[in-house]
């Protein structure tokens, strides 16, 4: 049988705070029906900068995307480019940048905020949001559950073999009201019951799911460095493939080529890191 995947990840989310306020996640990890691992990102720990590296599977030193300020069509095989290649249904739910990065930039607010292309080389399905507007005082971000409910809505029209979900609003919130507070208690809370009812959905329909983010943040809300609150995270793997001892680290370039070998999909060259499933 074909394997799908899904890979959710939500944008800024340190190791602290996954293992402290996601309870659902780390239930099923207690009981067996996930796997958990720390993960720790490229350098920069800037969010355009490892969204690259998580699709290409190589350093931000060798696609040149070095920061939210710079961010063009990648020349690197990703892992959208790779699944197409072997016929695969592809969407993403997701920031903007995400389209830019991979698809075409700049981002065309009309033509881009939605596209249905069974014939694209990388994404056939894809749902942006901007957040343009976005600021200390005024995320602009959607609610995690109508980005949810819109992968979901994608799996079951268009058929997807890989989904790719990406949610700002933890990120947000941790610029905004940094870490040591309710606010942020809060939102995390928020976040894990939101996406937690999905999870056995998409198992239902066929799905391994990955949840992760693409770096974390410290105690004032900054990322960008190489400390361990700026590059630790955790990824959660529901599925039945078997992965190293819980205790390993893994690293963010490891992710393409995993979800390729998982998806039965030929690893290119580029990608140099090993798959750990
Ligand atoms: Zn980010």
């Amino acid at each position: 049988m074909d394997r799908k995947l899904l890979l959710i990840i939500l944008d800024g989310v340190p190791w602290r705070n996954w293992r402290r306020l996601f309870g659902n996640l780390e239930g099923w990890v207690a009981a067996g029906e996930a796997q958990r691992w720390k993960m720790r990102s490229v350098p920069p720990s800037t969010s355009a900068s490892c969204y690259a590296s998580i699709h290409t599977g190589v350093t931000p030193q060798e696609h040149g995307c070095t920061g939210n300020g710079n961010v063009f069509r990648l020349r690197q095989p990703d892992v959208f480019s790779e699944l197409r290649k072997a016929g695969k249904v592809t969407g993403a739910v997701a920031h903007s940048f995400w389209s830019e990065l991979f698809n075409r930039s700049p981002f065309d607010y009309v033509r881009d905020i939605e596209y249905d292309e069974p014939d694209s080389a990388t994404i056939n399905h894809g749902r942006f949001h901007s957040m343009t507007g976005y600021g200390h005082a005024n995320q602009m971000t959607p609610s995690d559950v109508d980005l949810h409910a819109t992968l979901t809505n994608l799996c079951l029209k268009h058929g997807l073999d890989y989904g790719l979900l990406h949610s700002c609003t933890l990120d947000s919130m941790g610029h905004r009201f940094y870490h040591d507070c309710q606010e942020m208690d809060h939102a995390c809370f928020v976040a894990d019951e939101m996406l937690a009812p999905f999870i056995p959905k998409w198992r239902a329909a066929g799905y391994d799911v990955i949840v992760t983010a693409d770096h974390g943040q410290d105690a004032r809300g900054h990322h960008g460095g190489t400390c361990d609150l700026h590059q630790e995270f955790a990824l959660y793997y529901f599925g039945a493939a078997q992965g190293p001892d819980m205790d390993e680290t893994l690293h963010q370039l490891q992710l393409a080529p995993t979800i390729l070998n998982r998806l039965g999909v030929p690893i290119p060259a580029t990608m140099k890191a090993p798959p750990f499933l």
